[in-house]
């Protein structure tokens, strides 16, 4: 049950805050207002079975039936949507649905791009103008429910709109409300989708976290095995527990540096959303900046790493990981979906070295280049932390290297082909900055216990371990390898 309301609550905070962002006077008191009083609930209707990733393709028809509503704008919806959590339930008397649609142009056809996306409000049940039910249904059909790998707790739908089942005001058709204006849906879904990205990053986080607990209180109990010591195994000596294996600890090692790093990551991001809203003037304005560049990381590195991380917990429980006996696997299956939605992980790629690094100049990375400077200058005053910065430093200047070498022949194709390692490259030079700056808090206001002896071993791990594999991640992006994109079809 606590996926289910922790999924539910997101979706429906993020649908209710674009549409107090977006909406009108009457759309807020109505749908925002019963949404965030957990009346009703919540999803977003993005996906179509033919148009994931690609939203330009979007072929769900809305056309306009009155423009007087008092709710907004109202229009008549036919299409079908895929992938739709909480799409269809009885928990909450109403489901606000945020649906994505096109408004045909005078020829009746539909206008191609993103540019022709327009955002509506189709509540599961019609409501009149004082937000009460009225009692006939809208014509939103579930036409299946499918059967995923994980996230058992949260129905996943395909919804059929305007397909004739209900026939609201007497006529097929599903009635939606306009948002905000005509061809600007998607920046009116993109309020709750850049949220949305950092609540994956989080809930991958804390699925990561709840791994680490798992596997680190079974390897304090689990006897397995004999310490090797110079003499040889003594096989008359008790066992001991699996935490005393060195390969044991490094997977605690490993789960401790990406877990605990990609939530201070959050943490981070968290402080971002919160100076973005309320700060003043250019400390608002560079707040956004950073938090457009990170949203990408944000979302990805703990996708991809704490799925790593929950990998290596089913490993420390050896046959009983892979059973569901423990909640391991739970958690592997769980996180498997966060390199998928909410803009997969080759979409957040392209995201990253397509769009934000280059925007404005490069502003974003300059900027946020500048704030792990800062970092570095303050380690390397520090005996124990220089060499750390000096790494860093080495780190960053590969990333604004290989951003140009990238970029170089002003080929996207040639600068896209290798947009993942590039990611993942840039995701661990922030994640060592990270790392560095805890280390620096901690030398300010040191804690006591086990937090401070976790802090620098997990850094050093990840300096030692994790941030060299960003040379062969670049090596790629930087010479514009185009051995995948080259390769015939036919040679699979
Ligand atoms: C459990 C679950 C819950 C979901 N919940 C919702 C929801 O509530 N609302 C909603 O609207 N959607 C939802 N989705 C849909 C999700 O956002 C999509 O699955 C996702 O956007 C990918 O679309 P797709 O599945 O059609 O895959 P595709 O777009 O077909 O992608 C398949 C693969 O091809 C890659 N690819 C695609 N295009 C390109 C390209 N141009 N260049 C390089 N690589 C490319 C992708 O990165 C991916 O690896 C959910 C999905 C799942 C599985």
């Amino acid at each position: 049950m606590a996926s289910i309301s922790i999924s539910w609550n997101l979706l429906t905070v993020g649908n209710a805050n674009a549409i107090l962002v977006h909406g009108t006077d009457m759309q807020k008191q109505v749908f925002a207002a019963n949404e965030f009083n957990g009346r009703w609930a919540g999803t977003m209707c993005l996906s179509e079975p033919q148009a994931g990733s690609s939203l330009s393709d979007v072929a769900t028809r809305a056309e306009l039936e009155d423009a007087g509503d008092a709710l907004g704008p109202r229009y008549r919806l036919r299409g079908n949507k895929m992938w739709i959590s909480g799409g269809e339930h009885d928990v909450t008397e109403n489901i606000v649905h945020l649906v994505l649609a096109k408004i045909p142009d005078e020829n009746g056809k539909l206008v191609p791009g993103t540019r022709g996306i327009s955002l509506f409000i189709v509540p599961k049940m019609i409501v009149n103008a004082q937000g009460e039910l009225t009692g006939e249904r809208n014509d939103v059909t579930l036409a299946g429910l499918n059967h995923k790998l994980g996230w058992a707790g949260t129905p996943n739908t395909l919804l059929n709109f305007g397909e004739g089942k209900f026939t609201p005001g007497g006529k097929a058709g599903a009635v939606g409300y306009l948002v905000g204006k005509p061809g600007e849906g998607l920046k009116g879904m993109f309020t709750m989708m850049n949220e949305a990205r950092i609540g994956i990053g989080m809930a991958a986080t804390m699925l990561g976290m709840a791994g680490y607990n798992a596997s680190l209180d079974y390897a304090k109990q689990r006897p397995q095995g004999r310490p090797i010591t110079g003499s040889g195994k003594n096989s008359e000596a008790p066992q001991v527990c699996l935490i005393e294996h060195a390969d044991i600890k490094r997977m605690l090692l490993a789960q401790k540096s990406i877990c605990e790093g990609a939530l201070a990551l959050q943490l981070y991001c968290a402080k971002l959303v919160d100076e973005m809203h309320t700060g003043q003037g250019d400390a608002a304005k560079e707040a956004a900046l950073l938090l457009d560049m990170l949203t990408p990381i944000a979302k990805s590195w703990p996708s991809e790493n704490c799925l790593e991380a929950n990998s290596l917990a089913i490993q420390i429980h050896g046959g009983y990981g892979y059973t569901r006996d423990f909640p391991v696997e739970q958690y592997w299956r769980d996180q498997r979906l966060n390199m998928i939605h909410e803009g997969t992980h080759g979409i957040q790629a392209m995201d990253l070295l397509g769009r934000k690094v280059v925007m404005d100049g490069g502003k974003g990375l300059q900027l946020l280049a500048s704030k792990i400077n800062v970092t570095i200058e303050q380690a390397m005053q520090v005996p124990e932390l220089a060499q750390h910065g000096n790494d860093l430093a080495g780190a960053l200047k590969k990333i604004g290297h290989a951003t140009k070498a990238a970029w170089a022949s002003g080929n996207p194709q040639e600068a896209l082909a290798n947009a993942v390692p590039y990611m993942q490259a840039f995701g661990h030079v922030v994640l060592a900055w990270i790392w560095l700056d805890i280390c620096l808090a901690h030398q300010i206001a040191p804690k006591s216990g086990a937090i401070s002896a976790g802090i620098m071993p997990a850094t050093q791990y990840f300096y030692r371990y994790e941030l060299p594999k960003m040379d062969a991640w670049l090596a790629v992006v930087q010479s514009r390898d185009m051995t995948c994109a080259n390769m015939a079809e036919e040679a699979f």
